[in-house]
C-alpha cells in the first residue's frame, strides 16, 4: 500500500441544524477532527449528542450547514450527490445502524456488489472476510433473514470489503459476544497496520479503550479529546 503523507479524514468546523416547526435542534456545533492513516478514533457520548449526525456528515450522506469534510485531500462537502457518491464508493466504507445491506441479496452478494461499486477486487476473498467476522456460515443467506448481530457483522464486511481509506462504523461491535468482539478488533487492527483510518461510534468500553483516541461529544460539541 502506498504511503499517504496527508491525513485520511478531516472535518472542519461542522455545523448541522434541524428545524421542525418552531423547534431548532443544534445537532453539531463546530466539530473539527482529523484522523491520520492507520489511526482508529472512537466517538462516544450520550444519546442525542450528535454522533450519528457527525458520522453521516463525514460520510457525505448528510450535508453540514457549515464547515466541510476532506477525504484523502479531496473535499467531500458541497458537491452534487453523484459526485459525493463516487468519492464515497472509492474512499469510504460505511456501516450504519440503519443498515447497509440489501435484504433480497445474500450476504455474499451484498459484499460482491459493494466491490463492484468501488471498482475494485477484494484484497481478501469474500468468504475469508466473512469467516473472520464470524458470519461465514451465513454467506448464502438472504440479508433480510439473518439476525441483528449477524447483520451488523455482514454490514461491517460490506464496509471493509474494498479496503477503503476511511472506515466509518456505527457500533461495529454491537450485539456480539466477547470472543467475536476480539475477532473484530483483530480485523480493525490489521486495517490500521495497513494504513486504513477508522472512526467508530460506540458504547463499548472495550472498543473505546482499544482505539488510539477517544472523542467525546456532548450537545453537538467535542467536550473531551
Ligand atoms: P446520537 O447519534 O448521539 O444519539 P444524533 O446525531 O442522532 O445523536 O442526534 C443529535 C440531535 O439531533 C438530537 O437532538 C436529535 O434529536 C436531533 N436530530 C437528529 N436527526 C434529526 C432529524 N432528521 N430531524 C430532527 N432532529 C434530528
Amino acid at each position: 500500500m502506498a504511503l499517504m503523507s496527508r491525513s485520511s479524514l478531516e472535518a472542519h468546523d461542522l455545523y448541522r441544524f434541524y428545524h421542525a416547526e418552531e423547534e431548532e435542534t443544534l445537532a453539531l456545533r463546530g466539530v473539527s477532527l482529523r484522523v491520520e492513516p492507520g489511526e482508529t478514533v472512537a466517538v462516544v457520548g450520550p444519546s442525542g449528542s450528535g454522533k450519528s449526525t457527525l458520522l453521516a456528515c463525514l460520510a457525505g450522506l448528510d450535508e453540514p450547514d457549515g464547515g466541510y469534510v476532506v477525504i484523502n485531500g479531496v473535499r467531500l462537502t458541497r458537491r452534487s450527490e453523484s459526485e459525493r457518491a463516487a468519492i464515497r464508493a472509492r474512499k469510504i466504507g460505511i456501516m450504519l445502524q440503519s443498515g447497509n445491506l440489501f435484504a433480497q441479496l445474500t450476504v455474499h452478494e451484498n459484499v460482491a456488489l459493494q466491490l463492484r461499486l468501488a471498482g475494485t477486487a477484494s484484497a481478501t476473498p469474500i468468504r475469508s472476510l466473512l469467516d473472520e467476522l464470524g458470519v461465514g456460515h451465513r454467506a448464502g443467506a438472504r440479508a433480510g433473514t439473518i439476525s441483528g448481530g449477524e447483520a451488523a457483522r455482514a454490514g461491517l464486511a460490506v464496509a471493509l470489503a474494498a479496503d477503503p481509506a476511511v472506515l466509518l462504523a456505527d457500533e461495529p461491535t454491537g450485539e456480539v459476544d466477547a470472543e467475536t468482539e476480539r475477532r473484530l478488533l483483530d480485523v480493525l487492527r490489521r486495517r490500521g497496520a495497513n494504513g486504513g483510518a477508522t472512526v467508530v461510534v460506540t458504547h463499548s468500553d472495550v472498543l473505546a479503550r482499544w482505539a488510539d483516541r477517544i472523542i467525546r461529544l456532548q450537545d453537538g460539541r467535542i467536550v473531551d479529546e
